[in-house]
């Protein structure tokens, strides 16, 4: 069966066909492809068509897909156990891994998604605080948590609408919004609003609207005034979590957030999330305190030990350093041949991620400086970057991964693929 095919029948029984929105094509048109395997930063359709692939699940496989030394370790967790609901020790060795290089993690709780983690966090911050609101930004994704899947709303700054049918206006209103990047709305908010908020959560690195890297000042400015108004700070960090480097946005911008949640990379392709922090916030959580929390497949043997095993792999071969120049010299290759070829594009690029936009006249900070072309653009550049057997992200929303299997001759193979995909496109 080819993927047309195969996405017939997916539709009959799934809504869009798709477990997940973006996998449906939706945004860049067209029926999705059906991959049956994936190997380093490879993958194979059903049709046997192999492809580079910078989707990488989305972020977990920042050593590509199935490193062989995980590969092995998954083999060996699987003949031990697959859920024991019950202490073992495998969640212990990669709490105590990231306690041990993370100094504003003093304990931890694991769960099986990044969006049950941000979940979490929330419910811990109002626990500890005693305040009804959450604070977030405009083009920050946190997952499908109800509370923050709200839009700017129409009246008062920071007022949100819920961007999602199925989320009451009760529960959106307990979410305040704000944009990046704007200093002035931000003091207004917390003039006005400070002593609501429980917490205010971000993206130190907003990477699920594009990629839009913030001015350090504008970060630091947000966490102050959090401070000032004895709301909590929750870094979301379940994409830069150990991909910006082993300490996240958090240490590199050298923060102290009382909250981060993680996922993608710490369960090694494995469905695991972990919220984490000071020690007496997560001392809030039962059966220690008074906020509920807990899981049925949570700490699962397997993911434990692929992320441990990615995460000791990651830190060995040095991968940030090695990743964030390989990511560089593609993106640059790709923006000098931009300018040769005068095509409207550029890529941004931060650590192991990059995207790929329509170009704008000063870089782009918040959502409504994105080219109100990029995704039509972007969508003929995917098509034509399938033909040359390049797999992109399947938005001009979402961002590239780059993995520890995108040799430089991967990434000088994709290049040109790119370039003439782009030929193609604007042709
Ligand atoms: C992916 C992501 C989430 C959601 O994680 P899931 O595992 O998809 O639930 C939350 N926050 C950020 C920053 C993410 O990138």
């Amino acid at each position: 069966m080819n993927s047309e095919q195969l996405f017939e029948r997916s539709i009959r029984v799934a809504p869009g066909g798709v477990h997940s929105p973006v996998r449906a094509f939706k945004s860049v048109g067209g029926t999705p492809i059906f991959f049956k395997s994936a190997q380093g930063a490879y993958l194979t359709s059903v049709e046997d068509q192999k492809y580079i692939d910078f989707c990488m699940s989305f972020g977990p496989h920042i050593l590509g897909h199935r490193h062989p030394e995980v590969q092995e370790v998954v083999h060996q967790a699987i003949d031990q156990a697959w859920s024991l609901g019950a202490c073992e020790p495998y969640s212990l060795a990669l709490a105590e891994w990231m306690t041990a290089r993370l100094p504003f993690v003093e304990k931890l709780r694991f769960v099986c998604s990044g969006t049950e983690a941000v979940m979490s966090a929330i419910r811990v911050a109002r626990g500890a605080v005693n305040r009804p609101y959450i604070l977030k930004f405009e083009g920050c994704y946190h997952g499908h948590v109800d509370s923050l899947l709200v839009k700017a709303g129409s009246g008062l700054a920071g007022q949100s609408a819920s961007s999602s049918a199925g989320v009451p206006e009760i529960v959106q209103n307990l979410t305040l919004l704000a944009d990046l990047d704007n200093d002035e709305q931000l003091e207004k908010i917390f003039a006005s609003r400070g002593q609501e908020i429980a917490a205010v959560i971000l993206e130190p690195l907003p990477a699920n609207y594009g990629l839009l890297p913030q001015r350090q000042e504008y970060i630091h400015k947000v966490v102050d005034l959090a401070r000032k108004h004895g709301a909590l700070v929750i870094f979301d960090e379940v994409i830069s979590g150990f991909r910006v480097g082993m300490g996240g946005m958090a240490a590199q911008l050298g923060i102290k957030p009382d909250l981060v949640t993680y996922g993608k990379i710490i369960g090694g392709g494995f469905p695991v999330g972990a919220y984490a922090g000071r020690a007496d916030l997560m001392d809030q959580v039962a059966p220690l305190g008074p906020v509920y929390q807990a899981g049925t497949l949570s700490a699962s043997p397997v993911g434990m030990q692929a992320g441990l095993k990615t995460l000791q792999v990651a830190e060995k071969e040095n991968v940030h350093v090695v990743l964030e120049k390989r990511t560089k010299k593609f993106a640059d290759g790709l923006n000098q041949l931009f300018k040769e070829k005068d095509y409207p594009l550029h890529v941004v690029s931060e650590a192991s991620l990059f995207w790929l936009q329509v170009k704008t006249p000063a870089a782009v900070r918040h959502p409504a400086q994105i080219s109100t072309k990029q995704s039509e653009v972007f969508g003929k550049i995917f098509h034509n970057a399938l033909q040359q057997g390049v797999y992109l992200p399947p938005s001009g929303y979402e961002v590239g991964f780059v993995s520890l299997a995108h040799t430089d001759e991967i990434l000088e193979t994709a290049k040109q693929s790119i370039g003439t995909a782009i030929q193609n496109a604007l042709a």
